[in-house]
């Protein structure tokens, strides 16, 4: 995947990474819609050695009075790790690290969703993280989007995340886990990329301002990348 970057602000990146990719490549990457019978929308993403299910209920009728919104629906989001998908077993059950992924995840999706259109219900969406290389956050926002999708709930766009940051003095796309681990830095991004609109944007670590502006600019290139596969995987489901 990945391909040159011609007239983009990316100059450097000549030195090869740890896992033979190029400075603006993606791991492999696959995404399926529709793998679930159960669920209203459901989809899996492997992204390298990720490998990430969602799945979507709803929209349904919201009972919890506190939650509820009467002009529109909520998104609520639950972002799990197995206990099997890290090296370290994983314990189960919510921590601090899943919460904050849920929440970032439901606003990551937010302003995508014609939310309005369902008064007073509410959009559940489970993300279960199977096996963890690195970026599993992106990972879970790329697949509830296409289940999102795959649930047929009225979206502006998919929504597509992928990271970029630095690793080996070097500005790439796409971090693996030893890369965000080792690294210097790492900004995963969610966007919209019809409307161009980031919904996501985290910094952990350190970059110049120019080193950011060329993490940014992989970053939504990687995403414009995944969101072409996310149409795809929409397409192989229902046809054109
Ligand atoms: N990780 C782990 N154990 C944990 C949490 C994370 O081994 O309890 C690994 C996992 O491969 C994950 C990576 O560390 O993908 C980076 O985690 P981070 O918190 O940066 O989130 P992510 O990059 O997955 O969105």
């Amino acid at each position: 995947i990945g391909d040159s970057n011609k007239g983009s602000l990316i100059t450097s990146g000549t030195k090869k990474r740890p896992d033979g990719r190029a400075f603006d490549e993606l791991r492999p990457l696959k995404i399926e819609a529709g793998v679930l019978e159960r669920a209203d929308g459901s989809s899996y993403v492997e992204i390298g050695d990720n490998k990430v299910l969602a799945a979507v209920y709803g929209p349904r009728e919201l009972h919890v009075r506190r939650l509820l919104k009467p002009n529109m629906a909520i998104l609520r989001c639950r972002y799990n790790m197995a206990p099997f998908s890290v090296e370290d077993r994983k314990r189960p059950g919510p921590d601090r690290r899943s919460v904050e992924i849920s929440k970032i995840t439901a606003e990551a999706l937010n302003p995508a969703v014609f939310l309005e259109k369902f008064p007073r219900s509410t959009i559940d969406i489970s993300i279960e993280v199977l096996q963890a290389e690195g970026g599993t956050r992106c990972a879970g926002i790329t697949a509830a989007s296409v289940a999102l999708a795959d649930a047929g709930i009225p979206m502006r766009d998919m929504v597509a995340a992928c990271a970029a940051g630095k690793a080996d003095g070097q500005v790439v796309m796409d971090l693996s886990e030893w890369e965000d681990k080792e690294g210097e830095a790492d900004l995963p991004i969610a966007m919209m990329p019809r409307t161009g609109d980031i919904t996501l944007l985290q910094m952990d670590g350190h970059l110049t301002s120019d080193e950011f502006e060329k993490a940014l600019d992989l970053a939504i290139k990687g995403c414009k990348i995944i969101s072409e596969e996310q149409k795809n995987a929409i397409k192989n489901r229902y046809g054109d």
